[in-house]
C-alpha cells in the first residue's frame, strides 16, 4: 500500500518525496492505529491525510475550525482532480444541498466540516449512511484549554468517534507543548504510543535581528530587497500598523492594514486582496494569518517585539510554506522591552510571572550571538544538532568585522557609573554625545568628565554598541526601570584588567546573505508569475492554487518544454499537467525564442547577463535595460512590469550603479520644464529621503507619480 502512496504522491500531488514522517504516518493510518501528530507550521501535515483517504474505499472526515482554510484546502485538492468538498456555515442553501447530493452518491473521498455542522443530527446521519475510514482531527490543540486557541465543541468530538468505531482517528497540530499533547490524547482516547513529533527546525526560514534605530526607514531599506513579493509585517498596535500602512503606501509600496478595529468586510477584503496576490504586503496586528494558507509568503517583518517566542515561531511560520527560501526580521528595541514590563507590571502575580518567563526566553533568544536556531528550537525541547545553521544573522556574519571596543566600553561604562547606575542605555548615550537636554542639564551631568567625551559614534552606533556589552554580559538592564548596572566584567574592563571585542557598523542594513540561492531567471519568473495570475483570476482561485512559487521557481530554473520535463518540475501531477501544462511551456518556449535561450538552460548567445549571474536581482536588469537606452515605457513593454515597479527598481539601482543618461526618464513625465525645475529646487532644499514633506512643499499639486520618477532623476544628476 505504501507504493500506492508513494505513486499518488508523484502523480497527484508532483512531489518527488516525502518528507519526514509522512511516510510512517501514512503507513500507521493505512493501518487504521489511531494517532496524534506534532508537525509544525508548513511542515505537511495535509497530505499525511489527503493521501490516506485517496486509498481507503470510504470517506475521510477533516474536522477543522477554520472555514477560510477549509475553502482554501478543497479548491487546491479539485484543481489536483480530487474529490472533496466541505460542509459549513458559509454554504448557500443550494450549494449545502449539492454537497450532500455528491456525499450520498459515494464518490467524495475528503469531506472538510466545521464541528458546529458535524454536530447537528443530519449530518451524523448522512455519515451513518456511507462507510467512513478516517476521522482526522486538525489543529486538535482547539480541544485543549492550555492551547492557545481553546473550542469547547471540539471536547464533543470524541461522542462522534465513538458513534463510527470503524474508523481510525487522527489528531493534527503544530503546537507543541506536553500539556496540551496530553489533553489530546486524553480527551480523543488515543493510544500515546503512536505519537509522532516532527522536528521543529524550519530550514529555509533565514532568523535575523536587528537594533531597531529608525523603524521605517530600515522596514523600507529591507522591502526594497524583496520587490514584487509577498509579506507580513506584523506591529504591536492597531495605531501602529495604520501610520505604517500609510507610509509604506506613501512610499509606494502595494500595502494594507489589517486589524480588530477595521470592520469584517474591509478585513476579508484585504485578506482575499493578499491572498490573490493583489496586494504584496499586510501590516497586521498579531491576529493576522490563523486562516491563511498562502504558500509564497516571502518574508515576515516584526515590526515591533512579538509577544513570546511561541508567537514568534508561529508568526515567522506563515512564511515560505512552499519551501523556498523566506526572510524574517525582527527589529529589536530596549524600548519595546521597557513597555512590555510596563504591561507585565500591571498583571496578577501568578501571570506576571509567566508573562516574566516568557520575555527572558525572548531576550535569550534576541541576544544571543550563537547560531539563533539553538535557544529557538531548546524553547520546543529540541537540541539543534548543527553549530552553525548558514540561515541566521549570526551563522553569517563574519568574525572579521570584530574590532576592539575597548576604549568606547571604557567610556560607555565609566559614565553609567558617574551617573550612578540609574540610567538607561538612551540617556547614558546622549551625556556621551553632549546632548544640551534640559533633563541632562538639570541633574548636573553636562559636569561630568564623561559628558561630550563619545561624539566620534553616531546614537545608532552607541545603542549597537550597548546591545553587544548586554550580549556579553558585560552590563545588565535592571528589570524594573531598564536603568543599566556594571557587572563585575566590565570593572575588569575599566582597570584596564580585560579587553573587549565588538562590531562598529555603519548604519543597520539587513546583511547580505552569503549564500542567495536564487539562481534562477528572475524575468522569466516573473513572465510566468504574470500567466498564473491571469488564469486564477479567470477562475477565481488564489494563485498559488495553480502553482506555487517553488513550481515556477523551478520552471525558471530548468526551463521545461516536453511533458517528460514538465512532469519533473515540483508540483505538477499528471491532472496538472493536463490543465495548464501547455500554457506554461508555450510561454517558457515564446521566452526561450526572444532571448536567444536553448532550452534546458543552455544559453545560445550569452548576451543576457540575467542568466549567468548567480545573485542577479530583478531591479539591476532594469536599470541595465535602461541603460542600454530603453525607455521606461519600452521596459514596461517589455517586462509586463508595473510602472510602479520599474520606479522602484531604478530607485533601488540608483542607489547602487550609475544611471546613464538619466534625461531619458524626463520623456516619462507630464511635467513642463518649469515645474520639474521647481520640484528640483524642493529636493535641494529639504532632501529626497521621504516624499511626503515634498509633496506638502509643493502644496500637493504635483502628484506622487511624478515625484517618484523625479527623486530618481535627481539622484542619478546627483551621483
Ligand atoms: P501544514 O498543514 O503542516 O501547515 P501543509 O500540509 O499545508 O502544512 O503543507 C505545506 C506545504 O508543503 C504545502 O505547499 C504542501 O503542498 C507542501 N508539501 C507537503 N508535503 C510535501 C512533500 N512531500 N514534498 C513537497 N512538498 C510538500
Ligand atoms: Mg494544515
Ligand atoms: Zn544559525
Amino acid at each position: 500500500m505504501i507504493n500506492k502512496a508513494n505513486s499518488i504522491l508523484n502523480k497527484i500531488f508532483g512531489y518527488k518525496s516525502f518528507r519526514p514522517l509522512q511516510e510512517e504516518i501514512i503507513k500507521c493510518t493505512l493501518d487504521k492505529k489511531d494517532a496524534l501528530v506534532i508537525m509544525p507550521t508548513g511542515g505537511g501535515k495535509s497530505l499525511c491525510y489527503q493521501i490516506p483517504a485517496l486509498i481507503f474505499e470510504g470517506l475521510t472526515v477533516v474536522i477543522s475550525p477554520l472555514i477560510s482554510l477549509m475553502k482554501d484546502q478543497v479548491e487546491q485538492l479539485q484543481e489536483l482532480g480530487v474529490s472533496a468538498l466541505y460542509l459549513n456555515s458559509s454554504l448557500s442553501k443550494d450549494q449545502y444541498l449539492e454537497n450532500i447530493n455528491l456525499l450520498s452518491e459515494g464518490s467524495v473521498k475528503l469531506l472538510y466540516v466545521a464541528p458546529e455542522t458535524l454536530f447537528q443530527e443530519r449530518t451524523i446521519n448522512l455519515l451513518l449512511s456511507l462507510k467512513v475510514d478516517c476521522i482526522t482531527v486538525d489543529e486538535a490543540h482547539c480541544i485543549s484549554e492550555w492551547g492557545h486557541d481553546f473550542r469547547p465543541e471540539y471536547r464533543k468530538i470524541i461522542e462522534i468517534r465513538n458513534r463510527f468505531p470503524k474508523a481510525v482517528c487522527v489528531a493534527y497540530t503544530a503546537t507543541a507543548t506536553p500539556r496540551v499533547q496530553k489533553d489530546i490524547n486524553e480527551t480523543l482516547k488515543l493510544s500515546s504510543r503512536n505519537n509522532f513529533i516532527a522536528s521543529f527546525n524550519r530550514d529555509n526560514l533565514y532568523l535575523e535581528i536587528i537594533p531597531k534605530t529608525n523603524g521605517v526607514e530600515q522596514t523600507m531599506k529591507f522591502l526594497r530587497r524583496y520587490p514584487n513579493q509577498s509579506g507580513i509585517i506584523y506591529c504591536f498596535s492597531r495605531k501602529q500598523v495604520d501610520s505604517l500602512s500609510l507610509d509604506l503606501q506613501e512610499a509606494g509600496y502595494s500595502v494594507r492594514p489589517y486589524h480588530a478595529g477595521l470592520s469584517d468586510k474591509e478585513r476579508q477584503k484585504n485578506q482575499e486582496l493578499f491572498i490573490k496576490d493583489d496586494v504584496q504586503i499586510i501590516v497586521a496586528t498579531i491576529a493576522f494569518g490563523m486562516g491563511i494558507n498562502k504558500s509564497n509568503v516571502r518574508f515576515v517583518i516584526h515590526f515591533d517585539l512579538p509577544k513570546n517566542i511561541e508567537s514568534y515561531y508561529q508568526e515567522i511560520g506563515r512564511s515560505g510554506r512552499d519551501g523556498l527560501r523566506a526572510h524574517c526580521l525582527l527589529l529589536f528595541s530596549y524600548g519595546d522591552i521597557q513597555k512590555l514590563r510596563y504591561f507585565i507590571d500591571q498583571k496578577e502575580p501568578k501571570e506576571r510571572q509567566i508573562a516574566e518567563r516568557h520575555l527572558n526566553s525572548l531576550l535569550d533568544f534576541a541576544e544571543t550571538g550563537i547560531c539563533r536556531r539553538i535557544p529557538l528550537l531548546s524553547y520546543f525541547g529540541e537540541k539543534h544538532q548543527i553549530k552553525k545553521c548558514g540561515m541566521c544573522d549570526n551563522c553569517n556574519s563574519s568574525d572579521k568585522d570584530l574590532v576592539d571596543v575597548t576604549i568606547p566600553a571604557q567610556k560607555f561604562f565609566s559614565c553609567i557609573k558617574r551617573t550612578n547606575e540609574i540610567f538607561g542605555a538612551s540617556y547614558i548615550i546622549d551625556v556621551l554625545r553632549g546632548s544640551e537636554s534640559i533633563k541632562i542639564t538639570s541633574n548636573g551631568h553636562d559636569k561630568l568628565s564623561t559628558y561630550s567625551i563619545g561624539r566620534e559614534y553616531t546614537k545608532k552606533q552607541w545603542l549597537f554598541l550597548a546591545h553587544q556589552f548586554i550580549q556579553q554580559h558585560l552590563i545588565n538592564t535592571d528589570n524594573d526601570f531598564g536603568s543599566l548596572k556594571l557587572t563585575e566584567k566590565a570593572i575588569d574592563v575599566l582597570k584596564g584588567n580585560l579587553s573587549v571585542t565588538g562590531k562598529i557598523k555603519e548604519d543597520f542594513e539587513v546583511q547580505e546573505e552569503k549564500q542567495a540561492s536564487e539562481n534562477y531567471d528572475h524575468l522569466l519568473f516573473a513572465t510566468l508569475r504574470i500567466k498564473r495570475k491571469e488564469i486564477a483570476d479567470k477562475l477565481k482561485l488564489p494563485p498559488y492554487v495553480i502553482f506555487s512559487d517553488k513550481s515556477l521557481t523551478e520552471m525558471a530554473t530548468y526551463f521545461p518544454v516536453t511533458k517528460k520535463e514538465m512532469i519533473r518540475i515540483h508540483g505538477l501531477g499528471e491532472i496538472k499537467f493536463e490543465k495548464y501544462g501547455n500554457i506554461f511551456m508555450n510561454e517558457i518556449i515564446d521566452y526561450c525564442e526572444k532571448n536567444n535561450i536553448k532550452p534546458n538552460g543552455n544559453i545560445i548567445k550569452p548576451n543576457s547577463k540575467i542568466i549567468t549571474s548567480d545573485k542577479k536581482k530583478s531591479h539591476n536588469s532594469t536599470g541595465e535595460k535602461f541603460n542600454s537606452g530603453m525607455s521606461i515605457m519600452d521596459i514596461i513593454q517589455e517586462t509586463k512590469f508595473k510602472r510602479s515597479t520599474i520606479l522602484k527598481h531604478l530607485l533601488d539601482f540608483v542607489e547602487e550603479n550609475k544611471l546613464q543618461n538619466p534625461d531619458l526618464l524626463l520623456e516619462d513625465s507630464r511635467l513642463s520644464e518649469k515645474e520639474i525645475e521647481k520640484v528640483i529646487g524642493i529636493f535641494n532644499k529639504i532632501g529626497s529621503e521621504r516624499l511626503t514633506p515634498v509633496y506638502e512643499a509643493l502644496k500637493e499639486k504635483i502628484d506622487y507619480d511624478e515625484l517618484h520618477l523625479l527623486r530618481i532623476y535627481y539622484l542619478a544628476k546627483n551621483k
